[in-house]
C-alpha cells in the first residue's frame, strides 16, 4: 500500500510539471560554441522578451543542421561583425530544441536599447511568408515559460517583435502576425528606453551600438 501511495505521489509530482518538462536546451558545449570574447553580466529577471528570425541561415530541421546554423550565426556575429559572441540570448530550431546563445544572464547584441534588459530569442528560419511549424513555436513559448519559472524573466514581462524596437523587417511578417496573439505581447513600446529623453546621449549610444544591429 505504501508503495502505491509513494508511486502515486511521484506521479502527481511529475504531472504537475507542465509542458516545459519537454523542453530540450542545448548547451554551448553541445553545439561547439566558440568562447565569447567578453561577457557582460545582465541582472535577472528581465522585463522584456524580444523575438527575432534568423532570415539567414534558413530553417533547420535536424539537430545537425541546427548546430550548423548556430555556428554560422556565431561566426557571422563574432568574426565578421566583431561582436563578443553570437548576438541572441537563445535560438530555437525546427528540431524543437532551444540553443543557448548568450544565455539568461549576459547582455545580448540583438536589440539596441533593450540589450541590457531583455532575452532575445531567434526563431531560426526566414519567417516573412511562412510560419514556423507549431512545434517550433511551442518550444519558444516553453523557453519563455521556463525563464519565468526560474526567475530569469519577469512574470509580467512584455513581448515585442524586433521591428517594434528598431527599423527592421525582423521577425518577418508571418511570425510577427503570429506573436501578436501570444500572451504578454504589447502593441507599442510604451515604456521609454533609458536614454530617449536625452537626444545627444541617445545619438552617441546609437553610433556606439551601430555595429550591434542584426536580424
Ligand atoms: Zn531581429
Amino acid at each position: 500500500m505504501y508503495n502505491i501511495i509513494a508511486a502515486f505521489s511521484i506521479y502527481l509530482l511529475l504531472s504537475r510539471v507542465s509542458s516545459i518538462s519537454d523542453l530540450l536546451i542545448v548547451s554551448r558545449d553541445d553545439w561547439n560554441a566558440k568562447p565569447p570574447t567578453l561577457v557582460e553580466p545582465m541582472a535577472n529577471p528581465v522585463p522584456y522578451v524580444i523575438i527575432h528570425h534568423s532570415y539567414q541561415p534558413g530553417a533547420c530541421n535536424t539537430q545537425e543542421d541546427c548546430i550548423r546554423a548556430m555556428q554560422s550565426m556565431q561566426q557571422y556575429h563574432q568574426v565578421e561583425r566583431g561582436w563578443n559572441d553570437i548576438g541572441y540570448s537563445f535560438a530555437v530550431g525546427g528540431d524543437n530544441r532551444a540553443y543557448v546563445g548568450r544565455g539568461w544572464s549576459a547582455v545580448g547584441a540583438h536589440a539596441p536599447k533593450y540589450n541590457t534588459r531583455s532575452i532575445g530569442i531567434c526563431v531560426i528560419g526566414d519567417w516573412r511568408e511562412d510560419l514556423p511549424p507549431s512545434s517550433q513555436l511551442q518550444t519558444v513559448k516553453d523557453l519563455i515559460q521556463y525563464g519565468v519559472e526560474h526567475g530569469k524573466i519577469a512574470k509580467d514581462y512584455i513581448l515585442f517583435g524586433h521591428r517594434q524596437v528598431r527599423e527592421t523587417e525582423c521577425p518577418g511578417d508571418a511570425l510577427f502576425n503570429e506573436i501578436q496573439k501570444w500572451p504578454h505581447w504589447e502593441p507599442n513600446p510604451s515604456i521609454s528606453p533609458q536614454n530617449t529623453n536625452n537626444v545627444n546621449s541617445g545619438a552617441n549610444s546609437i553610433s556606439v551600438k551601430r555595429n550591434r544591429l542584426l536580424n
